[in-house]
């Protein structure tokens, strides 16, 4: 066990992870968690009670989580002068799992963002976003119930690797000048440059965690979004190499829609779909489209949009996970909105779903199972925080932590 200079680490015992991958949970399992900045002190300390009380009341005495405070963004630079300090880092590697509220990103600090920062160095390479509709909750379409799939978002290329010249930068020019010699490229001189890397490694793991999951949870299908029509050798291979993958490593369990003309058999369906088309059917049919396989960007605007549908980003949980090394961080998708800090007020339903996934993770199945089911009853019941409540007729507006103890008197 290392010595940490801020972290204390609780009596518990660490989450092993075999060569496979696969968690090995201890009774008293030790789980770091970053409480986060502006509302995240009120989600978590409500998501807290939640999952204290579903595992008391799935277990008894026989578990208990040993949660150990890490810290990050606001909080960690006021303690240790720095907003994600190395221990923070090698904490989650060495316990593995972690739950976190959202973070500021400084301006003008030594990061990007702090959240991509934390996928980046950890090299969570899923992005996780399961996405449905609760009973109940309020939605802006007419059959929020068709909507019931699973975002496997790739985490550490695309767009979003940092690769960045602004404008007008040395880099910029030498980069302009190399590329019109070499490749007789034209960019405009007063143009700022981003790089797009889509590597075969990171497509094969982003998809086989995909299909993984399809298969484990008896999914009918498994998409993969891409703009490869334009972007032949980033997006157009993606595809491509996803297909291949299901071929090698799949063909007893999994067929590509072109090799059976849309008719599957008993095996998990493969298909594909462009990115703006697929925005449009995920509205309009819903149905078709189950588990999906797809780059930072696309899956970033097919989250959120996917999100609204099912009652917004208070209540969309996420995760990040290495399926290769099994850790992961499980996160609320939302922001810190900031206006709202210290009021008791917000939804902690994102964070609280994303408890979920972690039980699931840690194989706690019991404690996810009776963690949905209270909080289905909550909404049932119209008791829901002041998000819902102004889209609801007749509802009770609780205060966030209200609303936890509602969810845990439900258990
Ligand atoms: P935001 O914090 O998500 O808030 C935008 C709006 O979304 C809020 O004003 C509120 O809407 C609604 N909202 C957010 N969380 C809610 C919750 N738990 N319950 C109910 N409603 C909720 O987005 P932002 O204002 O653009 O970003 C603020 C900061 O968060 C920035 O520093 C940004 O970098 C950071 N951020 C962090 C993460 C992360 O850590 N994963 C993600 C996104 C943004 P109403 O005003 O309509 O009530």
């Amino acid at each position: 066990m290392t010595d940490y200079t801020h972290i204390e680490v609780p009596q518990g015992q660490r989450i092993a992870i075999d060569a496979g991958g696969a968690l090995q949970t201890p009774n008293r399992p030790i789980v770091a968690f970053i409480e986060g900045d502006g509302t995240g002190p009120d989600i978590w300390r409500a998501a807290r009670m939640v999952f204290d009380a579903a595992v008391k009341h799935c277990y008894g005495a026989g578990r208990e989580v040993a949660w150990m405070e890490v810290y990050a963004g606001e909080k960690a630079n006021a303690l240790c002068g720095s907003y994600l300090p190395q221990e923070t880092l090698d904490a989650i590697r060495e316990y593995h799992i972690a739950i976190k509220g959202p973070l500021t990103t400084p301006v003008g600090g030594g990061y990007r963002s702090l959240n991509v920062t934390l996928r980046q160095q950890l090299d969570l390479f899923a992005c996780v976003r399961p996405i449905r509709w609760f009973e109940g909750v309020p939605s802006p379409v007419r059959e929020p119930h068709k909507v019931d799939m699973v975002i496997f978002r790739e985490n550490t290329e695309d767009v979003y690797s940092g690769l960045e010249v602004a404008a007008g930068s040395e880099e910029a020019r030498r980069f302009i000048a190399f590329v019109s010699r070499a490749f007789d490229w034209h960019i405009r001189p007063d143009a700022g440059i981003g790089f797009k890397p889509i590597s075969k490694r990171g497509t094969r793991r982003i998809v086989r965690a995909a299909i993984n999951h399809a298969l484990k949870h008896r999914r009918a299908s498994v998409t993969l979004v891409h703009k490869g029509n334009i972007m032949k050798f980033t997006e157009g291979a993606f595809r491509r190499w996803g297909y291949e993958l299901v071929k090698e490593e799949f063909a007893d369990v999994a067929v590509a829609w072109e090799d059976c003309n849309g008719q599957p058999g008993d095996k998990l369906l493969v298909k594909d779909a462009i990115a703006d088309i697929f925005l449009q059917q995920i509205l309009t049919r819903p149905l078709e489209f189950d588990v999906v396989a797809t780059m930072k960007l696309n899956g970033d605007y097919i989250s959120d949009a996917l999100a609204a549908q099912v009652g917004g980003i208070g209540i969309a949980p996420g995760a990040n996970i290495n399926y290769e090394t099994g850790a992961a961080i499980f996160e609320a998708t939302h922001g810190t909105a900031p206006k709202y800090a210290n009021l008791d007020k917000v939804n902690p339903s994102s964070i609280i779903l994303s408890g979920v996934m972690m039980f699931e993770h840690m194989g706690w199945g019991e404690v996810s199972d009776a963690i949905v089911n209270a909080i289905v009853k909550t909404f049932k019941a119209k008791r829901v925080t002041y998000d819902f409540a102004r889209l609801m007729v007749g509802a009770t507006e609780l205060k966030c932590s209200e609303f936890a103890e509602s969810v845990a008197a439900n258990l």
